[in-house]
């Protein structure tokens, strides 16, 4: 934590999550935007559902999810069939419902994400839409019976969904695709009190963006441009996510949030 401020450390100590049940899909290791959502929520008093991809990287994640916590532990690729039902069965039987899902995570094949969209192949941005967009939807429609007294879905986006910003590439239209499956979302499952948002982080030095082209030189340009002219950390990114998943937001819905330092009102 960066901010310790008497206000953040008062709303850090109140525990507004306690009690709330939290799934958070997309920690890979302590670097990760959902380390540091799954870390604040923590801090907030929630319980912790914490998924890893698969067992490469379970070494990685599993001291992270002890760390916490967790009551849950388990494998979800969201490219295999059957992991993301695997996760809520296990959910259904532990908990038997759940408040919060938070979906943190991208891929796109290298070729693919390093080069033109123009070029991009008919492959790559299939799976760069299915892992980075569809399961986002297939992960909500597995949440909504466990919704039962409402809830927030949380999804990662970025910037270059509706700017367009060098490198970011093929990821352009996936992340304006998700953000776009956000308001939809929004829409159907609103009368069921449950909330769905997407946070748009500013640059972060994470496994996912070292993928993408010249990535040091958007971060130091972050740092240069953003009105705050700090760049922004994942537990900034947690205390946002946590903070649309509270009651202080109960009538938001379907909003991209930016955490940014500003950057995305710069000309
Ligand atoms: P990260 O590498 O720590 O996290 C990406 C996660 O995606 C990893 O945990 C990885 O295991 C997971 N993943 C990839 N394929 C998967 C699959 N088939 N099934 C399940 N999980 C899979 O990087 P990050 O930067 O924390 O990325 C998290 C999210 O934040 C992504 O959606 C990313 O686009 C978004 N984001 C990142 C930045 C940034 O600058 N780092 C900025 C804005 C948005």
């Amino acid at each position: 934590m960066n901010d310790h401020s008497i206000e953040s450390q008062t709303a850090l100590q109140s525990k507004i999550l306690h009690g709330k049940r939290a799934l958070v899909i997309g920690v890979a290791n302590e670097h990760s935007i959902a380390y540091g959502c799954a870390r604040i929520f923590r801090q907030l008093g929630a319980d912790l559902a914490i998924t890893y991809l698969n067992e490469k990287a379970r070494p990685y994640v599993e001291p992270l999810a002890k760390e916490l916590g967790a009551s849950i532990f388990a494998p979800c690729d969201v490219g295999q069939n059957g992991n993301l039902e695997a996760v809520f069965g296990q959910i259904r039987e532990t908990w038997g419902n759940l408040d919060i899902a938070l979906h943190s995570i991208a891929f796109a094949p290298k070729e693919d994400l390093q080069g033109r969209l123009l070029d991009s192949s008919d492959e790559g941005f299939k799976v760069a839409m299915d892992i980075s967009c569809h399961s986002f939807i297939r992960m909500a429609r597995l949440a909504e019976p466990l919704m039962n007294k409402g809830g927030t879905l949380l999804a990662m986006s970025y910037h270059g969904a509706n700017k367009v910003v060098p490198n970011y590439n093929l990821m352009g239209p996936v992340k304006a695709a998700l953000e776009s499956t956000v308001r939809y979302l929004a829409y159907e499952l609103g009368d069921k009190h449950i909330r769905v948002h997407a946070v748009s982080p500013g640059p972060l030095k994470t496994r996912a963006a070292s993928g993408l082209k010249d990535f040091d030189v958007l971060l130091s340009e972050a740092i240069e441009r953003a009105p705050i002219g700090e760049l922004v950390d994942i537990d900034d990114v947690g205390l946002t996510a946590a903070y649309l998943t509270t009651p202080f937001a109960k009538r938001l819905t379907g909003t991209t949030t930016y955490v940014d330092g500003g950057l995305s009102i710069m000309a």
